[in-house]
């Protein structure tokens, strides 16, 4: 009679058990440990390159998870800067390689979401000069994923075989950590992945879904500065002078007529100039003028066009102004600060669409447009794509937020990189963990 009782409790014990192993349940059980990760995370933000502390916790997470770790992975062309990059290896049998990123930093933004776990960091960049710091792209919230996906597929090692790489990269905002992961070795000392992926939180979607897009999701992005060179001298002898301000002027207002009249409106290009400094007071002309641009493209030609017209119209507009040879504007993109546009391998995509479609519920999966905003997740894929790569979004935005954001004369919706850009963290959190371990599981499935 004992027997059989203890008979009944342990096959209730296994099937309760069992019940526990699905990516939902899984992910439900570690979501108050994940949160509690999340808020640490939100509330010590580290700027790009400066990711001591985080990587710290991301390796000793993985670790936990029954992952190999190395840390410090990543060599910058950039002198003294460190390379906090993190990677974890779960083996489980011969099968594929999947790689799972999370970036880890944070930006320059003074936080202005009110979240009890606000940051209140305040430290020096690179250059030494004092910037508030804040989680304001949610690398807090996929470093949580990350963390959540490691332990629950570390639970479900019955369901799939083969090799998890799970990568903390550094430096995302910058563009740098992705190659300074791959000029350490990514794929020559550990497996070279059948398979990348990574995740975004969104600030226009609803928390709860997750949106894809299938081929060019993120644009190509150059940086690019400036100098408008002139002859300074008094402000009331402008007759005197060659004026960079003026100049500086004509040169921005032309520049707009590269993605309005020179190319194709069928190619999605963008050129921003997002600063201009010249001169200290009111009456001076000075010698020059600095700015710094940013140019989104998707095809390599209307990248190279566009960076060539920047120069052309710049030093047009001189000449037209009458400056001297010797006072041509200097335009000068940033070779290091380039990224290539990302691609989702449309296969791959409607493969892992249609594996969380079946987790999540078909609504809960939605198309989303590509974007010109940028990412060095790319790398992963190589420059061919030989590596089949997807991002997915994970939606972060309560759905009474969106709604009250449709009102006549509501306030736009906070985007990335906004000071009160504050994702919901428990659902988003949870859906991110959910997609992403059914998709590994897909890919490595039994
Ligand atoms: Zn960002
Ligand atoms: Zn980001």
């Amino acid at each position: 009679m004992l027997t059989r009782l203890t008979a009944v409790l342990l096959t209730t014990a296994t099937l309760s058990l069992r019940a526990q192993q699905t990516p939902q349940q899984l992910a439900d059980a570690e979501l108050p440990s994940l949160l509690t990760i999340y808020k640490d995370l939100h509330t010590h933000p580290e700027l790009s390159t400066f990711e001591q502390r985080s990587s710290g916790i991301v390796a000793k997470e993985l670790k936990d998870a029954g992952c190999d770790v190395t840390e410090h992975v990543g060599k910058y062309d950039q002198p003294g800067a460190t390379g906090y990059g993190v990677v974890g290896v779960m083996k489980n049998g011969d099968g594929p390689v999947v790689l799972v990123r999370t970036d880890m930093d944070a930006l320059p933004v003074h936080e202005e979401t009110g979240a009890p776990y606000a940051s209140n960091v305040i430290t020096k960049n690179r250059e030494g000069k004092d910037v508030p710091v804040m989680h304001a792209c949610g690398h807090d919230v996929h470093m949580s994923c990350l963390i959540g996906t490691a332990r629950a597929l570390s639970k479900l090692k019955d369901k799939w075989h083969g090799t998890i790489l799970f990568i903390g990269q550094p430096a995302e905002e910058t563009i740098t950590g992705a190659k300074a992961m791959m000029n350490d070795g990514l794929y020559t000392r550990w497996p070279k992945p059948n398979y990348a992926l990574a995740l975004h939180d969104d600030s226009d979607i609803e928390t709860g879904k997750i949106a894809v897009i299938e081929g060019y999701s993120h644009a190509a992005s150059d940086s690019i500065d400036v100098t408008v060179k002139g002859a300074g001298g008094h402000g009331a002898y402008p007759h005197r002078t060659h004026d960079p301000i003026v100049l500086s002027a004509q040169i921005i207002n032309a520049w707009q007529t590269i993605t309005s009249r020179e190319k194709n409106p069928l190619d999605p290009a963008v050129v921003t100039v997002g600063s201009i400094h010249g001169g200290t007071k009111h009456n001076i002309i000075p010698d020059e003028v600095k700015m710094q641009l940013t140019v989104r493209t998707y095809k390599p030609e209307v990248r190279q066009a566009i960076l060539t017209e920047l120069d052309q119209i710049a030093k047009g507009c001189a000449v037209a102004a009458g400056f001297p040879s010797n006072l041509m504007p200097e335009v000068h993109p940033h070779e290091d600060e380039h990224t290539a546009p990302t691609y989702n391998n449309p296969e791959l995509v409607r493969r892992e669409a249609a594996a969380m479609k079946a987790v999540l519920g078909n609504d809960n999966v939605v198309d989303k447009q590509p974007m010109m905003v940028s990412e060095d997740f790319c790398e992963y894929s190589l420059p061919d794509h030989s590596i089949p790569a997807f991002m997915f979004l994970v939606g972060a935005v309560s759905p009474q937020k969106i709604a009250d954001s449709k009102k006549p004369d509501a306030a736009p919706l906070p985007t990335l990189h906004s000071s009160k850009f504050l994702p919901v963290a428990d659902t988003t959190i949870r859906t991110g963990v959910v997609a992403m371990t059914s998709c590994v599981l897909d890919l490595l499935k039994r």
